[in-house]
């Protein structure tokens, strides 16, 4: 049996929140609202200069060189268990995700055994996670979808995992980037935030910052471009108070309200 990926946290205090599902991305009004991060766009204010290539490699550089092998802070055991987790981590903490699965996956780690387990123990076992009634028939039903349609296995395109009862693009992004080791970029609210406050990838939704992200990273950083972009915005570009004074790339950051 694999051994489970225990996290590995940077030399920063630990967080009250350590991960939240993105803005929902809203198309009906016209007027639309900028999602919470998003770039400000106040009357007479200047559009921030884009990084050149060279600072894009550079800043990625510090990243890599503080932190040579980011991990994911969400416990799982196998490509299924990862699922598991980020179906489990929409609008809740890593933190509150790991509490609740280390339990649950010590007995049920494969499809087959989190049917047999069935949907009532599965919701005792997340209880503490919120929407844990939906999530767990979510689990239930994304479990008996792997038997019947994918030999019980993780499926490695995006369509196919975007199939999966509540997996969405992000779960998409996460599992085929830390299972599979795909070039993805998965969006949270952190890598939201740090993508538009330092306006590598500014952007409305969190498709703008994925695909501006994917665009400006280049290839020899991106199997870690996403971890390292959390770990930035969870521990020092905080939401309300960012660690300017800390940030490895406080003098390329483009964020007129930062404080160095
Ligand atoms: S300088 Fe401040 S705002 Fe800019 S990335 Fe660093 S912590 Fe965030």
């Amino acid at each position: 049996m694999a051994k489970i990926t225990r996290k590995l946290s940077p030399n920063k205090p630990s967080p009250k929140k350590a991960s939240s599902k993105p803005p929902v991305k809203k198309t009906a009004s016209k007027s639309k609202p900028a999602q919470p991060g998003a770039t400000k766009k106040t009357p007479g204010s200047k559009k921030p200069k884009p990084w050149t290539e060279a600072e894009i490699y550079e800043a990625f550089s510090r990243f890599r060189k503080a932190n040579p092998e980011p991990k994911g802070e969400l416990e799982h055991l196998n490509p299924y268990t990862l699922l598991v987790a980020v179906v489990l981590s929409a609008q809740a903490t890593d933190a509150g995700v790991n509490k609740a699965t280390r339990a649950l996956f010590a007995v049920a780690d494969t499809p087959q055994k989190m049917l047999a387990l069935g949907e009532e123990k599965v919701r005792d076992y997340i209880k503490t996670i919120g929407l844990y009634r939906n999530k767990a028939r979510n689990v239930i039903a994304l479990s008996d979808k792997l038997i019947a349609e994918f030999n019980s296995e993780v499926p490695r395109t995006r369509a196919e995992i975007e199939s999966l009862p509540g997996a969405g693009r992000k779960t998409a992004n996460v599992v085929l980037n830390m299972a599979f080791g795909e070039h993805t970029m998965a969006v949270d609210t952190h890598v939201f935030r740090v993508g538009n406050r330092t306006g590598m990838a500014p952007g409305n939704t969190p498709l703008d910052v994925e695909l501006g992200l994917e665009r400006v990273i280049p290839a020899e950083f991106m199997l870690h471009a996403h971890h390292w972009l959390i770990l930035h915005g969870r521990y020092t570009c905080l939401a309300r108070s960012p660690r300017c004074e800390v940030c490895l790339i406080n003098d390329l950051c483009r964020w007129p309200e930062k404080t160095v």
